[in-house]
């Protein structure tokens, strides 16, 4: 049987600052090495300072993945060498003393899979290095230090994994559960990372590091799947070992170092001082915590009657659930989960898309009741949806500017229907024996107006002509 365990690192990119220190939590946005200071740096003297946000911002994660909350939290100094490192040790959580990480076992359920989680922890991302230079002879390496210090939650899972799917499921509702909270932007570029320990057959571990997003963790569980598999096949021992995984190549390489011999000398951080997070604080955080996904889901199905499967997509995406509730009332939201689902999904489908979009929640509720009032057609409604993404005008404007207006003035729709009955003699024959047939004379009428008839309307008159 197959067992995968994740470690995996979430940055809290939605903070403004550090962790311990008032640089930009968003070090993306600089040049490099221009977003650190004393603190961060480990410079003599600097005295770290704990975000609270953060500690906030990471109960709330261990609360939304049913994980225990310590009343008492306290941080540790994992001492090692490494460039990225400038102070040598790094400011983290550990167990030691009984549970003072920010969150304690809990657990999520994927499918009908439970998948238990060990901990959670609090601490500080380091610096990032970056390799310069084609060939191992001229490559140099340089260091930026602007990541170091950002607030960065570590979710440890006990090895309940049983395939790459499972995981990929888990990091799917993972990504929505953290976006939905409000803490994190899982897209951006190095916000998620993970390692992941994978053994078969009840065979001996294997820790693979260095995994650089959600999409290659996937990727690399496979892959080492695969890799033991075809080892255990030929009885060949598979050792017990730490393997990095290199994104270029898709594959997992053999680690030299020895990193999990290393003795950290875990010691408390004696320059932060225990927090206290007590039921009354921990009472407080679950009000202002944000409507779960699943309670949203629940609320569309019960109140607005949306199908199941509309309301389960609608409801994992933040993007377009906070649109959805911003623009519904009582009388257009099916129509409007419906504009979202079929339409929106569709033209702004990513990171880039939504930032340049320019469609308000104003803008929804317009053109939901004009299609509901027959001002618009279902069929017009998408091109004034593409435009408004796109201009951000006015929805009577636009359906003036492009013409999209229903044709809903009678006589104008009787011309129509009267040359539409005339070319089609057979049709209108089996209409009069089996009323069912009248959608083809429907869909000709539509033709010929570019879809702009207004359906209900069409489908009175022609019955009353076809009489
Ligand atoms: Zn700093």
């Amino acid at each position: 049987m197959t067992k995968i365990g994740l470690e995996i690192h979430c940055q809290l990119t939605n903070l403004n600052s550090k962790l311990f220190c008032s640089c930009k939590a968003n070090y993306r946005e600089f040049e490099i090495n221009e977003n650190i200071c004393p603190i961060c740096m480990g410079l003599p003297g600097s005295l770290p300072r704990l975000n609270q946000e953060a500690v906030k911002k990471a109960t709330m994660i261990a609360m939304a993945l049913n994980c225990s909350t310590p009343e008492k939290i306290a941080f540790f100094r994992k001492n090692y060498f490494y460039p990225d490192l400038p102070k040598n040790f790094q400011i983290t959580q550990l167990n030691i003393y009984g549970d003072t990480s920010i969150g304690g076992t809990g657990s999520i359920m994927v499918g009908d899979k439970k998948i238990n989680i060990t901990r959670i922890q609090l601490e500080e991302d380091p610096g990032r290095l970056i390799y310069e230079g084609s060939s191992s002879k001229n490559q140099i390496t340089l260091v930026d230090y602007n990541r170091a210090g950002t607030p960065l939650v570590e979710i440890v899972t006990e090895p309940d994994f049983e395939s790459p799917k499972q995981v990929r499921e888990f990091l799917n509702i993972l990504s929505d559960l953290l976006e939905n909270l409000g803490v994190s932007d899982p897209s951006l570029e190095g916000a998620m990372r993970a390692d992941a320990n994978v053994s078969i057959e009840g065979g001996k571990k294997v820790e693979v590091k260095n995994i650089g997003s959600f999409h290659d963790l996937e990727k690399a569980t496979h892959f080492e799947i695969t890799r033991q598999t075809s080892l255990h096949s030929r009885d060949i021992d598979i050792i017990q070992e730490t393997r990095h995984w290199d994104d270029k190549r898709k594959i997992t390489i053999s680690s030299r170092s020895k990193e999990e011999e290393l003795d950290y000398r875990y010691f408390l951080e004696g320059d932060i001082p225990w927090i206290t997070i007590d039921s009354s604080i921990q009472e407080k955080l679950r009000t202002e915590m944000p409507e779960s996904i699943s309670s949203k889901k629940e609320r569309y199905i019960s109140k607005y009657n949306i199908p199941p499967q509309v309301a389960d997509v609608l409801s994992s995406d933040k993007f377009y659930s906070d649109l959805f509730d911003e623009s519904h009332d009582e009388t257009n939201a099916k129509e409007i989960a419906n504009i979202i689902t079929t339409d929106l999904m569709g033209l702004v489908d990513t990171r880039e898309k939504r930032e340049e979009s320019k469609l308000s929640a104003k803008h929804l509720a317009e053109l939901s009741n004009a299609i509901q009032s027959g001002k618009i057609s279902r069929n017009s409604s998408k091109n004034a949806l593409h435009e408004i993404i796109k201009s951000g005008k006015e929805l009577s404007e636009i359906i003036s500017e492009l013409d999209l207006g229903n044709v809903s003035d009678e006589s104008e729709l009787l011309k129509i229907i009267t040359e539409v009955i005339s070319a089609e003699p057979q049709a209108v024959e089996q209409a009069k024996s089996n009323p069912q047939t009248i959608n083809y004379l429907v869909g000709k009428v539509m033709q010929k107006t570019k879809g702009k008839a207004d359906p209900k309307l069409t489908l009175d008159l022609l019955k009353k002509q076809i009489e």
